[in-house]
């Protein structure tokens, strides 16, 4: 089963680990990147198409800028980010200038993948690049991102090119072999686990007991990406990209790394945009009987369920919906903002037009709107 998927999957999202590429000590490392580029056009020949995530840009600019440790403050962070993408890019540019194949340089911020026109719009400029042959190399915006437009890291970023462009694999070089039944690094004995059919809690908690040694990463973002992937239709494959022909040998078939396999795709794209890439910006509590209709019944939900509102949120952002024990199990766009939603919970239809005076829409979420996270 494991072997069928590597063998077939065509599109694949491969993201590049910092640690591959580059190092404090000695900056971008070319050598690294001319490899990883053979392997990677290997894959391609094989009849695949290839988006590429990669990470490096800050490490290739406190490099390039002399700094003598990793900056503290922001602005100094996104100079080097700068400075150092270019740096990066223009390794891949010659590194697969001598393959013969073209890449281009995408950089996205959260902002770009959370406004749906801008979402669609990346997704069909990928596409495009991917018609014409060209392997789009992806990083996050770092010189314009500030901690609210943040991804935050490029585990992350990777699932969400993984998402919006239909990929059926995402693979995640860094420079550990995959997961293990324990930290290796503690325990000697520890086994790495080739196959993850379902992401448990146990696997997530297991993933927060190892960690890489640069990047911004370590295993529990890539198990969450894994599980954000998963719940659209795409594995993950975990593996070390420091070992020479592994990547192609894993695709052909052979061992090695740790494969998530996918659920069955749930939600449709749309779907998993709300539920996944945007943000909720505030909860609403509801009662038995709402969550009871929403989550069997496929109904929208109206005021009279709502217990209770946290935000602030406005009209058309995304709030994760709670039962009585404060568990999620739903997320949707909001009709009304947090203070409206104050003022008319608990009650009914009619009730809310004497309270608002008039009333542009009768669910505060729209079951279009919203998406069932568990069913019960
Ligand atoms: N975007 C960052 C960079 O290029 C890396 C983020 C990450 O490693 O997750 O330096």
């Amino acid at each position: 089963m494991r072997d069928d998927l590597l063998r077939q999957a065509t599109r694949i999202v491969i993201k590049i680990g910092s640690s591959l590429i580059a190092s404090r000590d000695t900056g971008l490392r070319p050598e690294q990147i001319d490899r990883l580029a053979d392997e990677i056009a290997a894959v391609r020949s094989s009849g695949r198409e290839v988006l590429i995530v990669s990470s490096g840009a800050i490490i290739s600019g406190i490099k390039k800028l002399g700094l003598k440790e990793y900056p503290k403050s922001l602005p100094v962070k996104q100079a080097a980010a700068a400075v150092g993408q270019s740096r990066l890019i223009w390794a891949y540019e010659k590194s697969f200038e001598r393959l013969d194949v073209k890449v281009a340089q995408i950089l996205l911020t959260h902002h770009d993948l959370a406004d749906r026109r801008r979402f669609l719009n990346a997704r069909h400029t990928l596409n495009v690049l991917i018609g014409f042959g060209v392997i789009p190399i992806i990083n996050e915006n770092d010189t314009v991102a500030v901690d609210e437009i943040r991804v935050g890291d490029n585990d992350t970023l990777a699932a969400e090119v993984a998402h919006l462009v239909d990929a059926e694999l995402l693979i995640i070089l860094s420079d550990i072999d995959g997961l293990f039944t324990e930290d290796p690094r503690k325990n000697p004995a520890a086994t790495l686990i080739p196959l993850i059919p379902d992401i448990t809690e146990e696997i997530e908690q297991r993933a927060g007991i190892s960690s890489t040694f640069e990047g911004t990463g370590g295993m529990a973002t890539k198990v969450r990406a894994a599980k954000k992937v998963s719940a659209y239709g795409v594995a993950t494959l975990i593996l070390n990209g420091q070992e020479a022909s592994l990547l192609p040998r894993v695709l052909a078939g052979g061992s090695g790394g740790s494969l998530f396999l996918a659920k069955e795709r749930r939600f449709t794209s749309r779907k998993h945009w709300i539920a996944f890439t945007l943000r909720p910006r505030g909860t609403l509590t509801l009662d038995s009987g709402a969550v009871e209709a929403l989550a069997r019944r496929g109904k929208s939900l109206l005021a009279s369920g709502i217990l209770d509102v946290s935000g602030p949120f406005d009209t058309g952002d995304a709030v994760s919906c709670l039962d009585q024990d404060g568990k999620e199990f739903a997320k949707g766009l909001v009709n009304f903002s947090s203070d409206t939603v104050a003022r008319i919970k608990g009650l009914k239809t009619s009730e809310i037009q004497q309270q608002l005076g008039q009333q542009e829409y009768e669910e505060v979420i729209h079951r279009d709107n919203l998406v069932i996270l568990d069913q019960r």
